[in-house]
């Protein structure tokens, strides 16, 4: 008799799977890494099979209902993974199962929610709380059954056949991955590349229409479409042996990226030595790297040449980018180098696309994965490197469970395929650089500009004095001045500012009232030149108020600009410029990134104003000018990582400028002697980190101790502060430092309040058994627990 081990949903975290029998008529399909149906308690649930066993541990083990796959979801590797994943991030299994397969996969063949097409752009008014949060995770998620919808919610079959009425959204009965894909007639290589390229050799003078094709068939992985090219040719090429015709499907591919005009350089001296050492390190013994290079160093370079050697060996790679609508330009290069063997992976992809997707590079067609968080998940059998590019950036930690950190991911996962990491970055994290200095990862430079440039010269100018001279404008007179020169003569500029909208609060200056979400402990911003007031946490919206609810006073208006305000103020200022805007307003819409990017670069004289968005990874040249309107908003967050988030935010955006030509940087701040502000003028990362890392240690935070976060939240106040007073009274545990209980700093959030506890200590499975036993004695409760394991917002 055979038993199989299955990872299902069930609460409480040490679960590792329940055992099944398997009934006869499926024992020839049931095969671990598929998808079944089993019976859990009155319910009949889908689950994951993680091992099969031949005797079972328990009496009165019940049946596999049914097998929903033919071929494993998930290969032994995977597996594997995710047993580590769920132990150190402490999380079910299954639920990290769930999260390392899309949508599209996961509920293949199950009744699920999603999203309906043609859905209009503005939500209605008037939709609950519950129903907007279900269009959000629907729209990161794909899909959805309905207890989970409503775990992740809050929203029932009510609300869910509201949002059907209202054509937002959509059930299927049976998900299945959208229409078939098209089949195509394509050209395929009947012999090896050398061979090929051989004959193309002696064709060359002969027939050079063939030999063209023959060396386009090589560059293109083997395979190109019929269609377009000439039907002698092939004839002649297949009576010859050398090509076939094959009938295969075509499938749905992502738009490409942004295409930079096709150059080919020599890698300067630098890059080479930091090539080399890669490829050593990779070929003797794999291990991690990282590569600190600064901004316009050609760190992509180094990871396409490294990536080529990876691919010559037959095996795959896996490229990380913090969020992929914000590095279309990384993606189009990856492309232009590898063509049709790259594959993208992100949540912007179509269903169809998105499975197409991930079947090529299950069935290994696909070599080089490029995508976001999730994409260190991808099915690739034969992994060589996983690069982390911009291995700092907080979107690589997942904020829902299993809260995993796709760079330690990244780690687990290429040791056990003997692969190599590179980490990139031109502001290394913390925890990343502490541990290359100490010999774990090896450390390699790129300290240069490839073009021998100097990183742009930076001023801080300080706001107070500005204000003592008696201006009040949000634009220092300096950089007033620099903004109209650049304009004048044609260059470009980009001004940054970490907030987006009109005003970032509303206040009554007769009575003090500042006004705030009826469900959140935040204040509403002002957006749309002030005629809408939005929540930023809930997405709440309201008309903006003639005259305060309170005291019905006419006196009150917005303070503390936004993006949408410095915009409408450079466009008053210089009323003949073009003047752009870039946050998550401006680019909700798919391809809105590339657009605004591409007539930013094609516009003489335009001026760009965004949010964090411009500041990560693009590439333009003729950006004279780079201007922080305001460098103290992360500054003042009660966040111990605040000084390094303002110290590479700034690197960040002041490497923007100064690309293939001149360049400066001003930075405006109240904070000008803050050590996080002048390490970023003086492009000074080494600095940063020694006075950083002083403090840390002293302040006892990470990388010298490890944290977990534990957050209460319910819409019962006084239920939430004794279940976190309760789990902060426990017995003390040696080593393990328990902060709080104490509110949240958002202390109230969708209606619900928020209590907070902070473990701390040097021995990390020490604090995840706490965290283990205060969520075991929390169980049942109805207050919920977060488990947050290496916290990045702790908020
Ligand atoms: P980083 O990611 O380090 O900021 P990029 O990889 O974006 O830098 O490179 C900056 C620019 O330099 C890109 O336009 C890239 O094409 C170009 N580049 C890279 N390597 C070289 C080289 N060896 N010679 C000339 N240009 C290069
Ligand atoms: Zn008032
Ligand atoms: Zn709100």
């Amino acid at each position: 008799m055979a038993f199989a081990v299955v990872a299902v949903d069930v609460r409480g975290l040490r679960s590792a799977g329940f055992h099944y029998r398997i009934p006869p008529r499926l024992e020839e399909r049931a095969r671990p890494g598929m998808r079944v149906t089993v019976p859990l308690g009155p319910r009949e649930v889908t689950g994951v099979i993680v091992a099969l066993d031949h005797q079972c541990p328990v009496t009165g083990v019940r049946d596999i209902k049914s097998v929903l796959d033919e071929e494993p979801v998930y290969e032994e590797g995977l597996l594997g993974l995710a047993r580590e994943v769920s132990r150190y991030y402490a999380a079910p299994l299954a639920s990290v199962l769930w999260t390392m397969l899309p949508a599209v996969i996961r509920y293949r063949g199950r009744t699920v929610y999603a999203l309906a097409p043609g859905r209009p752009e503005v939500e209605p008014r008037g939709l609950s709380s519950a129903g907007a949060r279900v269009l959000e995770v629907l729209a990161e998620h794909g899909a959805m059954t309905q207890p989970e919808l409503e775990q992740s919610t809050g929203a029932g079959r009510a609300e869910l056949a509201r949002l059907m009425a209202l054509e937002l959204v959509q059930r299927h009965t049976t998900f299945s991955p959208g229409a078939r894909s098209r089949r195509q007639v394509f050209a395929e290589l009947a012999v090896p590349d050398h061979q090929a390229l051989q004959a193309a050799e002696g064709e060359a003078k002969r027939a050079p229409r063939r030999a063209e094709l023959l060396r386009r068939l090589v560059e293109a992985g083997g395979k190109v479409p019929a269609q377009g090219t000439s039907r002698p040719v092939l004839d002649r090429l297949s009576g010859q042996g050398l090509v076939r015709l094959v009938e295969s499907e075509l499938p749905r591919r992502p738009a490409p990226g942004m295409k930079d005009p096709v150059v080919s350089f020599v890698p300067t001296a630098e890059q080479a030595f930091v090539l080399q050492s890669i490829i050593d390190l990779h070929r003797r013994k794999p291990g991690v790297c990282l590569l600190h290079g600064v901004t316009g160093s050609g760190k992509t370079e180094v990871y396409l040449r490294f990536i080529g050697e990876v691919l010559e060996e037959g095996r795959q790679a896996i490229v990380l980018v913090p969020e992929i609508s914000l590095t279309p330009q990384t993606l189009g290069r990856f492309q232009e180098r590898f063509g049709d063997q790259v594959a993208v992976l992100h949540s912007a992809l179509s269903t169809g696309e998105r499975y197409d997707e991930w079947q090529r590079v299950q069935g290994g067609r696909a070599r080089v994965i490029v995508g976001a968080r999730s994409a260190v998940f991808a099915p690739a059998r034969h992994l060589g490197a996983i690069i982390v590019d911009e291995e700092h950036e907080y979107s690589y930690k997942q904020e829902e469970s299993p809260r995993y950190h796709a760079r330690e991911v990244a780690i687990m996962r290429a040791f056990q395929h003997r692969a190599t990491v590179v980490l990139g970055s031109a502001t290394p994290s913390l925890e990343s650089y502490t541990r290359a200095a100490s010999g774990e990862y090896q450390l390699l430079t790129l300290s240069h500009r490839v073009d021998g440039a100097e990183l742009p010269p930076v001023t801080v100018v300080d706001m107070r004095a500005e204000m003592k001279a008696g201006n009040r404008s949000m634009f220092s007179r300096e950089l007033g001045e620099a903004l109209e020169q650049v304009v004048q003569k044609g260059a470009r500029a980009m001004l940054f500012l970490n907030r987006r909208g009109f005003a970032s609060f509303v206040l009554c200056r007769e009575c003090g009232l500042v006004i705030q979400c009826p469900q959140c402990d935040v204040s509403l911003t002002l957006h749309r030149q002030g005629r809408e007031l939005r929540c930023h946490y809930c997405d709440f919206k309201q008309h903006t108020p003639d005259t305060c609810p309170v005291c019905q006073s006419r006196y009150i208006r917005g303070f503390g600009a936004g993006t949408e305000r410095v915009e409408s103020e450079v466009q008053r200022s210089l009323p003949n410029t073009r003047v752009l805007r870039m946050d998550s307003d401006t680019t909700a819409r798919r391809g809105a990134h590339q657009r605004i990017l591409e007539e930013f670069r094609s516009t003489p004289g335009a001026v760009l104003v965004g949010t964090q968005m411009i500041a990560k990874g693009l590439d333009i040249p003729g950006v004279e000018l780079v201007g922080v309107v305001t460098a103290d908003t992360g500054l003042n967050f009660p966040d111990f990582r605040s000084a390094e988030r303002t110290f590479q935010l700034l690197t960040q955006v002041a490497g923007r400028s100064g690309r293939g030509g001149p360049g400066r940087v001003l930075v405006q701040t109240y904070h000008p002697d803050h050590y996080a502000i002048q390490a970023a003028a003086s492009h000074d990362y080494g600095g940063f980190y020694r006075q950083e890392l002083a403090w840390r240690e002293q302040a006892g935070f990470p990388p010298f101790t490890h944290l977990v976060h534990l957050v209460f939240s319910s819409p019962d106040e006084e239920a939430v502060a004794r279940a976190a007073h309760r789990a902060a009274a426990g017995e003390p545990v040696p080593g393990v430092r328990v902060l709080g209980p104490a509110p949240a700093p958002l202390s109230r959030l969708h209606g619900s309040y928020r209590w907070q506890v902070l473990l701390a200590g040097r021995d990390r499975d020490a604090l995840l058994e706490l965290a283990l036993r205060v969520q075991e004695a929390h169980e049942g409760q109805k207050v919920r627990l977060a488990v947050d394991p290496d916290p990045v917002f702790m908020m």
